[in-house]
């Protein structure tokens, strides 16, 4: 699951919030952190974390360095530990999909590709990553020679002996025998696949381009070549789609035996084709009762069969939790390269430009390469390390709370802490303070308290 692609803005959130507690049910949508709008005053969707400082934002950012206003309190002053990358291509558009992501044209993904390396030289080896995440779009769509030249370039900036976890997404259909050898050989440890389904009626219906056959053959594939952890996408409650169909799925992915799920409810995102077929009443949306029903079930399921539910849609074996994706939600400092790519650093937000031809000739140009910053005030980013930390089912401590931040928990969210404990939505644990079963169901709606 690539984070930095489903973050929906403050708005779009707010629209889609239930007015009060229990009617509301979104696990899909990942919380919206604050509300964003470019110079063109476009709304931007904003993700969790990333960071830039240096070269990078000596020489990309638009605010003026006098602008700067960090405070000293609360920020995790270290290095940023963990690098997104982004490719923007994929074989065609899924009628779900608005994502970052375009068509692929052989042409410009060269060029592409030499942007990427430029952009890595203004990072240059500055920083010792822990993690990497290669996503999209669909990283695995590039040819056996653009996905060497990729990964070559990646090892020129980054110690790739020394990742703790080196992502790559790949769909089925897109991966074969030499591309997992390229993989392999370049010391990438997981791979996450893009399944969605393993119904062909609705992969055809979601416009995924392979069969349920392909996602098992690459799923069996990557295991003989010595892949041992592998990610499985999901995706549930579309319509048509009826509990009983979403158990089987369940059932023929733990079959797989992955290290790693990820389960989200569709979301109808505005001006995509599956939008449209709702709203021209050709499709219709399934009940919150039975997307609630659906997720439950998906909790039951994998935690029956031996994963930790550890994220509000996300489930592991013990230790196979998604590194890369603990930054984010443990809002941590991270820097992102490529279309889109968001970036934090020092309580600085940034997003790279979205559009490919753009970002190209602005990356030959040696314009900005960013088309959004932000500064987050300290309360801001209060706010943010408690809405991304109780997306984790461990939730945050005082303590933690108060080092991260520099508030006192209860000074800052007393109230909001108690009418939601006594709606029974949030529990405080051994100092912890965490979702209860019934607050993860209604995550969305918890969440906006603290915004
Ligand atoms: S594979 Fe489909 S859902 Fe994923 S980025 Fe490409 S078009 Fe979007």
């Amino acid at each position: 699951m690539n984070i930095q692609n489903h973050l929906p803005t403050y708005a779009e959130n707010h629209a889609r919030l239930p007015k009060s507690y229990g009617q509301g049910f979104c696990p899909w949508v990942p919380i919206i952190l604050s509300s964003s709008v470019t110079e063109d005053g476009n709304a931007l969707r904003v993700s969790t974390v990333v960071p830039v400082y240096g070269t990078k934002v000596d020489m990309l950012r638009r605010v003026s360095p006098d602008e700067e206003c960090r405070s000293d309190m609360g920020f995790d002053r270290g290095a940023p530990h963990s690098l997104y990358i982004h490719i923007p291509f994929c074989i065609s558009k899924c009628t779900y999909c608005d994502f970052n992501s375009t068509v692929i044209k052989s042409q410009l993904v060269g060029e592409y590709l030499k942007a990427i390396e430029n952009e890595f030289q203004l990072i240059n080896k500055k920083y010792s990553f822990k993690t990497v995440y290669i996503g999209g779009g669909t990283p695995s769509v590039l040819d056996e020679t653009q996905l060497s030249r990729l990964l070559n370039i990646i090892s020129k900036y980054v110690d790739v002996f020394n990742l703790k976890e080196y992502t790559i997404e790949a769909n089925p259909g897109t991966l074969n025998n030499e591309k997992i050898h390229i993989l392999k050989n370049s010391h990438v440890n997981r791979v996450s696949i893009g399944i969605q389904s393993f119904n062909d009626k609705y992969l055809k219906f979601l416009g995924r381009i392979h069969t349920a056959k392909e996602t098992k053959d690459i799923f069996l594939n990557l295991r003989e070549k010595g892949f041992g952890n592998i990610n499985i996408d999901l995706i549930y409650g579309y319509p048509g789609q009826t509990l009983n169909e979403w158990k089987m799925d369940l059932r023929i992915c733990s079959r797989l035996n992955p290290e790693h799920v990820s389960a989200y409810c569709i979301s109808y995102e505005q001006g995509t084709p599956l939008a449209n077929l709702i709203d021209s009443g050709i499709s219709k949306k399934l009940s919150e009762e039975e997307e609630l029903k659906m997720y439950e079930n998906t909790k039951d399921f994998l935690i029956n069969n031996g994963y930790i539910h550890y994220e509000i849609s996300n489930f592991a074996r013990q230790g196979k939790e998604c590194q890369h994706n603990i930054v984010y939600w443990e809002n941590r400092e991270y820097i992102g390269i490529g279309t889109g790519a968001f970036s934090y650093v020092n309580g600085e937000r940034y997003c790279n430009i979205k559009d490919v031809k753009e970002y190209i000739s602005n990356v030959k140009s040696k314009n900005s390469l960013i088309c959004f910053s932000e500064k987050l005030s300290q309360k801001k980013r209060a706010s943010e390390i408690l809405i991304m930390a109780l997306r984790m089912t461990s939730g945050i401590s005082k303590h933690e709370f108060l080092d991260r931040s520099g508030f006192d928990l209860a000074e800052l969210f007393g109230k909001q802490l108690s009418n939601l404990a006594q709606a029974g939505l949030i529990t405080f644990d051994d100092e912890r303070i965490k979702l209860t079963r019934k607050g993860l169901s209604v995550a969305d709606s918890v969440m906006m308290e603290f915004v």
